[in-house]
């Protein structure tokens, strides 16, 4: 049996990417599978990830990196995002270290007595997560109960290299590490910077970088950055479907709901088996397929499971075809770039919302 979509997953890009990014950053690599692994899914990637050299394994969730250990995951992981009341002694018995923002979460590890290990997250910045008003009754805590592994930030325009902000950034950081010297603790394992920060900013590498994007071989920001290909990436995943029905229509026809668009001439359709339950976006002007060596623009509304594409009046195409949603723009095909930009959001969402109905295939090969 075929399925009707598929999310292809290059494990050799994956691989390539690593080495790439390695070589860049000159210090331990920490591998983002937050979110399914940016939609790639994250226990085959974590697992690619760590064979390709991967030195640490990062997350959003604890659940996350749970599902991770119990997959055979070895080396460290770190999980960021858990407010109190999660459950700090399940992160011990697997061996996953957290990420401590709040005096409040804090207080739970702590009274746990078990050594947690733990990493102090600093808002130098960005203010989002990370310690500002709590930091200086922090300093005043009980260390005695937890093991600081490691002192962390989060840059807010890495993707603007020559912004004032990333130095001023890195300057509060290092102030926030030497208020901690001052009180004994001097935390190995010293991270601020994400993918963008790793390809331009090698001041910032520190003990550890945390890539995500860049690793699925896509761009922090194609317009400050460059595209994969001028980054030297390759992106990972690539997003086809087929086409359930191809027919020809008459000039004048109007397409899906609302009947927004209208065919100009006698035409070929496509009807493409997937739709916005599966994370193609709604509304994506300007976005399309690519099937036998050409685009294929959207024409009319996406709905929940399916879209039309526009083949053209001298398409050969046949009902069961299979298109390229997005890839990585070697044939013309179109990119998660692209299709980021046709839908005013950006790559790392198109392929972070690809949906559980769509099956991830594994391959090492380049598609
Ligand atoms: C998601 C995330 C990253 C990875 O960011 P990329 O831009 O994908 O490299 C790094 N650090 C933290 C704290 C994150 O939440």
């Amino acid at each position: 049996m075929e399925h009707r979509a598929e999310a292809r997953i290059d494990t050799g890009a994956i691989a390539a990417n690593i080495s790439l990014i390695k070589a860049v950053c000159e210090t331990r690599l920490m591998a983002v599978v937050k979110a399914d692994a940016y939609g790639h899914g994250l226990i085959q990637i974590g697992l690619i990830a760590e064979k390709s050299g991967a030195d640490w394994l990062g997350v959003a969730l604890l659940e996350e990196g749970i599902a991770l250990r119990t997959h055979g995951v070895r080396i460290p992981i770190l999980a960021w995002l858990l407010p109190p009341g999660s459950d700090f002694k399940a992160a011990h018995t697997h061996d996953i270290d957290v990420s401590v923002s709040s005096i409040a979460a804090f207080h739970e590890i702590s009274e746990l007595k078990v050594n947690a290990r733990i990493h102090i997250e600093l808002d130098t910045g960005m203010t989002r997560g990370g310690f500002l008003d709590e930091w200086g009754e922090f300093l005043l805590q009980d260390f005695s109960h937890v093991e600081v592994i490691g002192v962390f930030s989060h840059f807010a325009r890495a993707d603007e290299p020559g912004e004032r902000q990333n130095t001023n950034q890195l300057n509060r950081f290092n102030s926030m590490v030497e208020d901690l010297a001052a009180i004994g603790i001097m935390p190995a394992i010293k991270h601020i910077s994400n993918s963008a920060a790793t390809m331009k900013n090698h001041n910032a590498a520190l003990d550890l970088v945390r890539v995500g994007i860049a690793m699925y071989g896509l761009s922090p920001d194609v317009n400050t950055l460059g595209d994969s290909k001028s980054l030297g990436l390759k992106p990972a995943m690539q997003l086809r479907a087929k086409l359930h029905l191809v027919k020809k229509v008459s000039a004048g026809s109007f397409v899906g709901y609302g009947g927004t668009a209208k065919t100009e001439i006698d035409t070929t359709l496509g009807i493409v088996a997937m739709g916005y339950a599966d994370g193609i976006p709604r509304i994506s002007q300007g976005a399309g397929v690519f099937i036998d060596g050409k685009r294929a623009p959207i024409i009319g509304r996406v709905s929940m499971d399916q879209f039309v594409v526009d083949l053209g009046p001298d398409s050969t195409c046949s009902t069961g075809d299979w298109v390229v949603i997005f890839g990585d723009g070697s044939q013309g095909e179109y990119t998660a770039d692209d299709w980021g930009q046709a839908s005013s959001t950006i790559n790392y969402e198109m392929v972070t919302r690809i949906g559980p109905r769509v099956p991830r295939i594994y391959a090492p090969h380049v598609y």
